[in-house]
């Protein structure tokens, strides 16, 4: 099936209050105009320089959200239009996020990324690390960040029942995260293999790539 069509069957099984991320990394930009021209606006990358370089490339209306691991000294290259950054994993990320937003004029929309995997692979804080930093001084004093949610990577396995509680683990975080902070709104979880799972669980938020643009092919 075509890039289009894989994306009306995403779209039209989704409930409302859920945003697609189309996940492009990888993909030229003749892929990411044939979902432009379907109607997608979002899209998500994981390296800064790849996602710059699709920014300069293509129309000015697309949102760019940032889903890797960021270093800190890239964040300069995308903080003059990026719209949400999903791996925000500690203080001093934020700080400089922070600060590179600030030479641009703009507020830079981040998640908290939470670790729920069981792996030692996956990035991300702890839920305590997650309430300490929105509770505190220093954060409170970054005027060109907004925190508007959490993310999380469910663990790479076959195993349903482990996904659903790591994500149902996410869902809890977020509503404890969110009486000590109203502006929280997004939960960023599911991606092609266990979106729909991911909803099931409470995500408003999916990233989703091979399912809109095919095996991706790394060299
Ligand atoms: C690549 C990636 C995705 C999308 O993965 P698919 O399996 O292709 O849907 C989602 N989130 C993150 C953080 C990724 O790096």
């Amino acid at each position: 099936m075509s890039i289009s069509e894989n994306l009306q069957n995403i779209k039209s099984s989704l409930p409302e209050n859920v945003t697609l991320v189309a996940v492009s990394k990888t993909k030229p930009i003749s892929d990411l105009m044939k979902a432009y021209n379907a109607g997608q606006r979002i899209f998500g990358e994981n390296k800064i320089q790849e996602m710059a370089e699709k920014y300069e490339a293509m129309p000015k209306d697309i949102q760019w959200h940032m889903i890797g691991h960021v270093q800190r000294n890239k964040v300069k290259y995308m903080a003059e239009f990026v719209n949400l950054i999903h791996g925000v994993d500690s203080y001093k990320l934020l700080k400089e996020i922070n600060k590179q937003a600030n030479k641009h004029d703009r507020t830079i929309d981040c998640l908290l990324q939470i670790k729920i995997a069981e792996e030692d692979s996956k990035f991300g804080m702890s839920a305590e690390d997650a309430s300490i930093l929105l509770q505190s001084n220093e954060f409170s004093e970054l005027n060109n960040v907004n925190i508007i949610g959490v993310m999380g990577m469910a663990t790479f396995t076959d195993n349903k029942k482990q996904v659903e509680t790591e994500f149902k683990f996410l869902k809890s975080i977020f509503d404890n995260l969110k009486t000590l902070n109203s502006k929280l709104l997004t939960i960023s979880m599911g991606m092609s293999r266990d979106y729909k799972l991911a909803i099931d669980c409470g995500s408003t938020m999916i990233r989703v790539g091979s399912s809109i643009f095919g095996v991706r092919n790394y060299q």
